[in-house]
């Protein structure tokens, strides 16, 4: 398996982080990338830089005014006298259906759903080759690789069309699942990130070509709390093809994996022609967030259970999973498990 990844990813480099009203480190931090390089070398893993894909493929995700946003908000930030070194939104509508403000204050607002996914003059740079890297594995399958590692970040499940949040700008799993339907007539996206994928169910909310289904912690009392319930099953002709698993907080690996058991049955219930995986790897019981409790070990079996049992050809996008000891290993074991599933 190729792992895709392009080094000015690094560059992003978020100060602020609101937790409980405090300004706190940002843990969506560039070290995060060489935990997860230690994880793919120590599996010596052949190492690809995506080429440049410009803007398209992620236009067919995004809207034009959110690319637009992402792309110039620093600049116009940086001439507000006195204005902080990186964009946190201040004032946030409470209905989208308004006018489109013409203030970068206002656009910021708009186009952010919360303080964790502040703006640096380097994000849009590291978002875009982020996205590439997704592009690019999803590339490498289109054209007859069975799998492919993209080491995406700053993550992205949590971006909507127009709308950045939780540490996510760009959202690298939809845009390789958009990307894929160029030839493949079905996908499947399967979020294992601690975190419910909001951006991402939300993107293909009512559409019946794009299947997505999300483990994650109960967001009754966690983030992104608003969405990820159960409830959600899709709109209009979406309706039926999304689907959540919302797991107590401290979920270990027998239960993390009798979920997945379930969420393997209704992918391949649809049949889908190709696999996106969105691989958050947060769900470590000793992840900082401290949400679910998979242990490095787990990761293994969570890789071969998804490789067994959904054996065509899938692309795995880096989400979540932050800084502590076992990062490397736990994506080593996942990719490993995964390989070992998908010789079987
Ligand atoms: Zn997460």
């Amino acid at each position: 398996m190729k792992c895709v990844f392009s080094a000015p990813q690094h560059k992003h480099y978020p100060e602020s982080f609101l937790v409980n009203g405090l300004r706190q480190e940002n843990p969506e931090m560039p070290g995060r990338i060489d935990k997860l390089l230690e994880g793919a070398t120590a599996l010596e893993l052949e190492m690809v830089t995506p080429p440049d894909y410009g803007l398209g493929p992620i236009a067919r995700v995004h809207t034009p005014e959110y690319l637009e946003f992402l792309q110039n908000a620093y600049k116009h930030w940086q001439r507000i006298p006195g204005a902080a070194a990186e964009i946190t939104p201040n004032i946030h509508p409470t209905h989208r259906d308004g006018v489109y403000p013409a203030s970068v204050v206002a656009q910021a607002g708009y186009h952010m759903a919360d303080a964790s996914a502040p703006i640096t003059g380097e994000t849009w740079e590291s978002a875009l080759h982020s996205a590439w890297s997704a592009i690019h594995a999803s590339e490498l399958v289109l054209v007859g690789e069975k799998s492919a590692y993209a080491l995406c970040r700053p993550p992205g499940h949590h971006a909507g069309a127009d709308l950045a949040g939780g540490f996510c700008y760009l959202n690298n799993t939809a845009i390789a699942a958009q990307n894929l339907r160029r030839k493949y007539g079905s996908v499947a996206i399967l979020d294992v990130d601690l975190h419910h994928g909001n951006g991402t169910q939300d993107i293909f909310y009512s559409r019946n070509d794009v299947l997505t289904v999300s483990l994650h912690a109960d967001p009754i009392r966690f983030y992104p709390f608003f969405w990820g319930h159960a409830s959600e099953r899709g709109e209009a002709s979406g309706l039926g093809y999304n689907l959540n698993f919302p797991l107590p907080r401290g979920t270990a690996d027998d239960g993390f994996l009798a979920a997945l058991d379930k969420a393997i049955t209704r992918i391949n219930a649809f049949s889908p022609e190709v696999l996106v995986i969105a691989l958050g790897l947060d769900a470590f019981e000793g992840d900082p967030f401290a949400g679910l409790a998979v242990t490095t070990e787990g990761y293994g079996r969570i890789g071969k259970t998804i490789a067994e049992r959904i054996p065509g050809p899938t692309v795995i996008i880096q989400e979540g999973g932050y800084l502590c000891d076992e990062l490397g290993q736990n994506l080593a074991n996942f990719l490993k498990g995964f390989e070992a599933g998908a010789t079987k």
